[in-house]
């Protein structure tokens, strides 16, 4: 099970989704996040953070070690880990492509009332062409999507 989070940017003005596979990390593991406006706050350092498309993201990695130990999982541990493996990274795609997806299929809701195999066919064309977007922006799980 995967839990939902949101989370805000330090300047405020960005809201980010996450999830945390297998809820192995609690919420404090992401120390800080930065939208692409607020990064200059960071002090970049890689051993606690990474990035993705112009956001940071801090983590608590002896926080994470911790965790991780408890469950006898000895991997070890890198804040590229935590985000391309899941563990504390965007539910989604990008930070806000809960909102994104959320937003196309009511784009596309009025299709449903008409004809439902026209609606899946679209939708999945739809999802296609927003997963080809983001991987074309460089959005990390995108790549792997
Ligand atoms: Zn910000």
């Amino acid at each position: 099970m995967c839990l939902s989070l949101r989370r805000s940017c330090v300047c405020g003005r960005q809201e980010a989704h996450f999830m945390h596979r297998d809820n192995i990390l609690p919420e404090g593991i992401l120390v800080n996040l930065y939208c692409p406006e607020c990064r200059e706050q960071a002090e970049w350092d890689p051993t606690i953070m990474t990035e993705d498309c112009g956001w940071i993201l801090e983590y608590d990695i002896e926080g994470a070690k911790f965790f991780f130990w408890d469950k006898g999982i000895v991997e070890e541990i890198t804040p590229d880990f935590l985000f391309d493996q899941g563990y504390c990274s965007w539910n989604g795609l990008t930070p806000q492509d809960l909102a994104v997806r959320t937003r196309l299929h009511a784009a596309l809701a009025p299709i449903l009332q008409q004809d439902r195999l026209a609606y899946i066919n679209a939708l999945k064309e739809t999802m296609l062409r927003h997963v080809q977007e983001l991987k074309d922006a460089g959005w990390r799980k995108a790549q792997l999507a």
